[in-house]
């Protein structure tokens, strides 16, 4: 009876036989995202590795992961947690960041 409760092994994915590499469309998940200068309008410069930057916020300088490197991420981040900054225009966050930096310089 019991060998009926046994449950069934997930079929062999392709990727796990040895003598049948993954496609090359699989690997393109580890791609690091590359910060945009446009990403600033949504008070996003960026911080780290040059080849796996991280967003961060000019506002509460919050680091996000290199997944959120992406214009819908960061619109959301500004929108939930700095509901008041949404109608700053790209000066503003250009100084905050300048700031930032000058911050960190010293
Ligand atoms: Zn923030």
């Amino acid at each position: 009876m019991e060998r009926f409760l046994v449950p069934r092994k997930p079929p062999t994915t392709r990727a796990e036989t040895a003598d049948n590499p993954p496609p090359k469309e699989k690997r393109k998940k580890t791609v690091s995202r590359q910060y945009h200068e446009s990403y600033l309008s949504y008070g996003f410069s960026w911080t780290g590795d040059v080849n796996h930057p991280q967003p961060e916020c000019v506002v509460c300088r919050e680091k996000l992961a290199n997944a959120n490197m992406v214009p819908s991420k960061l619109k959301r981040h500004l929108e939930t947690k700095h509901p008041f900054h949404v109608q700053r225009n790209l000066a503003y966050f250009k100084r905050a960041r300048d700031l930032n930096q000058r911050q960190q310089d010293r």
